[in-house]
C-alpha cells in the first residue's frame, strides 16, 4: 500500500503560479458587480438536500446524479451544494431581505460547488464559481445588467473569444403550451429509453442533447420562440435591445434550455471557443418561480454562475499573461550573522511601507542566495555583509540589469519607494 495520498478523483490543488491567476479572476469578476451595487453573500457549503431537490428539480442530472450527498450523524440528510443560487435564495429568505431593504435584493458569492460528474478537462467533481443574483424584480433591465456586468468582467480580462447565447423560455403561462406540443413532437420519435423518459418528465431538456442521432430526430422539432405569450416575447424584446444599446453582442439561440428546472423567461449561457467540449464559461436566467418552490413568496428573480476553472482556461487559450503580483519587489540577501539581523529589520520595514520584499532563509551561501533572488522574480536585491553594514551601507542590485550600487541603510526604503514608484 502506498504511503502517499493524492487529490480525490476530479478535484485539484491550486497552486502558485495558478493561484494567483485564479484569485485575479474572481476579482475581475467581482469588481463590475460591487460597482452595481451587490453585496457580499456567503452560504454554507452543505445546505438540507430538499432544498436542491426542491428548488433545482428532481429530474435535473444535477440533482438525481451528481448530488455529493450525507447523512449527519444526528441523522440529517445534507447534499454539498452543486450550485449557489437555491442557497443564496434560502439564505436571503430566512434572514428577509425582501422584506427589509430595497428590492430587488443584489447579492454576489464566490465558492466552490460539488458535483458528482466524469472528471475531463474542465469538467471537476470541486469547482468554482463567482455568482451573482438580483432577487425580487421583474424588469428586463435587469436582466440585461447581469449580461452586461458579465460580459465586462470577461472584458476586464481580456477574453475576446466568448459569446453569449440567448434565449427565453416562457413563463408559466405559455410554457406548458409549448411543454405539451413538444412533448407531442418527441413521441414520435425513435428515442432511447432514458431519453424517453427524459421527454416525459422534462421534455425542454432533450433539446440539449448533443447526440448528433438525436440532433438530427430534432430538426422539425416546435420551436419555444413561437409559442412565447405576447408579454414574454414583448420582454425578450426589450432585453435584446438593452443589449444592443450597451454595446453587448449576444446570438439568439432557440435550443438554449440549461440543465436547471428553474428558469423562466431570459436564459443565456457564455461560451468560449477555446475550450473544447466544456465551452461554457458561464450562464444564467432568470427564475420566477424558485422562491415559492422553496416555501417564499412570489419573487421574481435573475442571475447568473460564472465558472471561474473555465474562465482560467479560456485565458490559457487565448494566451492572456495577467500580472503576477506574489512576486516580490526586493529580495534580501544577507552575508553574515549581524547581517541577518538588520536585513529581516529592512525587510519588515520595507513591508511596512507596502513594498512586497523576502528574504533568503536557511543559511544559504551567496551563490545559492542569488540564486534564489534570481527566481523570486524581484526587481531588486539587496546584498550587505556585516563589512559594509559597518559602513552603515548595503549593495543594491538591479537584478534586471545586473547593475550595482551602494546605498546607505538609513536611506533604502526611501530610495526602494522611490526607484518601485
Ligand atoms: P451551471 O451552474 O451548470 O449553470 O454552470 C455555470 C458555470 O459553472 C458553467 O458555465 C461552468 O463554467 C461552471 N461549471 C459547471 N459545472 C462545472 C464542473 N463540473 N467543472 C467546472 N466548471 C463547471
Amino acid at each position: 500500500m502506498s504511503n502517499s495520498f493524492q487529490a480525490p478523483k476530479g478535484t485539484y490543488d491550486i497552486l502558485p503560479a495558478d493561484s494567483a491567476r485564479v484569485l485575479a479572476v474572481r476579482e475581475a469578476i467581482a469588481a463590475p458587480l460591487r460597482r452595481a451595487g451587490y453585496g457580499y453573500i456567503e452560504t454554507p457549503v452543505f445546505e438540507d438536500v430538499k432544498l436542491f431537490s426542491r428548488g433545482v428539480g428532481e429530474s435535473t442530472d444535477i440533482v438525481s446524479k451528481e448530488m455529493f450527498t450525507l447523512t449527519t450523524i444526528g441523522g440529517d440528510e445534507l447534499a454539498l451544494r452543486p450550485e449557489g443560487t437555491a442557497s443564496v435564495l434560502r439564505a436571503a429568505l430566512e434572514a428577509n431581505l425582501h422584506r427589509i431593504g430595497n428590492l430587488p435584493v443584489k447579492l454576489w458569492y464566490s465558492g466552490s460547488q460539488y458535483r458528482y460528474e466524469k472528471p475531463q478537462k474542465g469538467r471537476y467533481r470541486q469547482f468554482w464559481q463567482v455568482g451573482a443574483e438580483a432577487i425580487g424584480a421583474e424588469d428586463p433591465f435587469l436582466d440585461a445588467e447581469l449580461i452586461i456586468l458579465a460580459a465586462d468582467a470577461y472584458r476586464s480580462l481580456g477574453l475576446r473569444n466568448f459569446r453569449i447565447l440567448l434565449n427565453s423560455l416562457g413563463d408559466k403561462q405559455c410554457r406548458p403550451v409549448y411543454r405539451a406540443a413538444l412533448q407531442e413532437f418527441l413521441r414520435g420519435l425513435d428515442l432511447d429509453a432514458d431519453t424517453v423518459r427524459r421527454a416525459e418528465i422534462n421534455p425542454l431538456r432533450v433539446l440539449d442533447d448533443k447526440r448528433p442521432d438525436v440532433r438530427k430526430q430534432l430538426v422539425g422539432a416546435p420551436a419555444l420562440v413561437d409559442f412565447l405569450c405576447e408579454e414574454c416575447k414583448a420582454y425578450h424584446e426589450q432585453v435584446r435591445e438593452i443589449l444592443t444599446a450597451a454595446d453587448v453582442a449576444f446570438e439568439d439561440d432557440p435550443n438554449l434550455v440549461r440543465g436547471l428546472d428553474y428558469y423562466t423567461r431570459t436564459t443565456f449561457e457564455f461560451v468560449h471557443d477555446g475550450l473544447g467540449s466544456q465551452s461554457a464559461v458561464g450562464g444564467g436566467g432568470r427564475y420566477d418561480g424558485l422562491s415559492e418552490m422553496i416555501g417564499g413568496p412570489a419573487l421574481p428573480s435573475v442571475g447568473w454562475a460564472l465558472g471561474v476553472d473555465r474562465t482560467v482556461l479560456a485565458l490559457e487559450a487565448e494566451g492572456i499573461e495577467l500580472p503576477n503580483p506574489a512576486a516580490s519587489d526586493v529580495f534580501a540577501v544577507p552575508l553574515g550573522e549581524e547581517a541577518r539581523r538588520v536585513l529581516f529589520g529592512a525587510v519588515t520595514a520595507l513591508r511596512r511601507e507596502g513594498l512586497s520584499a523576502d528574504l533568503v532563509y536557511g543559511g544559504k551561501g551567496l551563490k545559492a542566495a542569488m540564486k534564489a533572488a534570481d527566481r523570486s522574480g524581484a526587481r531588486f536585491a539587496v546584498v550587505a555583509g556585516d563589512r559594509d553594514l559597518a559602513d552603515g551601507l548595503v549593495q543594491l542590485k538591479d537584478l534586471t540589469t545586473g547593475e550595482q550600487t551602494p546605498v546607505a541603510l538609513d536611506a533604502l526604503v526611501s530610495t526602494l519607494k522611490e526607484k518601485l514608484k
